[in-house]
């Protein structure tokens, strides 16, 4: 059972290093694509740079689950849409009491779904408390 992130990760915490996650931009046109594309969906090129998408995002929507598929061990969860500061809009958890449409949110990288001997990890945006 997951806690709630604090802003000091706790030392315990770091067994489970979570990988970051990247999106891929394009190297001929730069278009950003998440999650990976075989070919750009501008351009057709083949090649691409990653990128570590983290640090700070906007809240474009979200709804609450209840009902969750065998694998999640919550009542229920949050998913939202973000929009990163380059124009990349992705989906993933929400760890937040009160989501806004427009608050800011906090990128990071956890396990979002339990299984048997491997772990899924994704995204899971929290609160960014360093504005206040
Ligand atoms: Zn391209």
């Amino acid at each position: 059972m997951r806690e709630t992130m604090s802003e000091t990760m706790p030392a315990a915490d770091a067994k489970c290093a979570a990988p970051p996650m990247y999106a891929f931009r394009c190297e001929a046109c730069g278009e950003i694509h998440y999650p990976r594309h075989y070919v750009c969906k501008t351009c057709g090129s083949q090649d691409f740079d990653e990128v570590v998408l983290d640090g700070a995002c906007l809240l474009e929507t979200w709804t609450r689950v209840f009902n969750l598929p065998e694998g999640y061990m919550k009542p229920s969860l949050c998913f939202g849409m973000v929009r990163f500061p380059n124009g990349l809009v992705v989906a993933g958890q929400l760890d937040v009491e009160e989501p806004r449409i427009g608050m800011e949110l906090q990128t990071s990288v956890g396990v979002i779904k339990e299984g048997i001997g491997q772990d899924n990890y994704g995204f899971i945006f929290i609160e960014n408390n360093m504005k206040e």
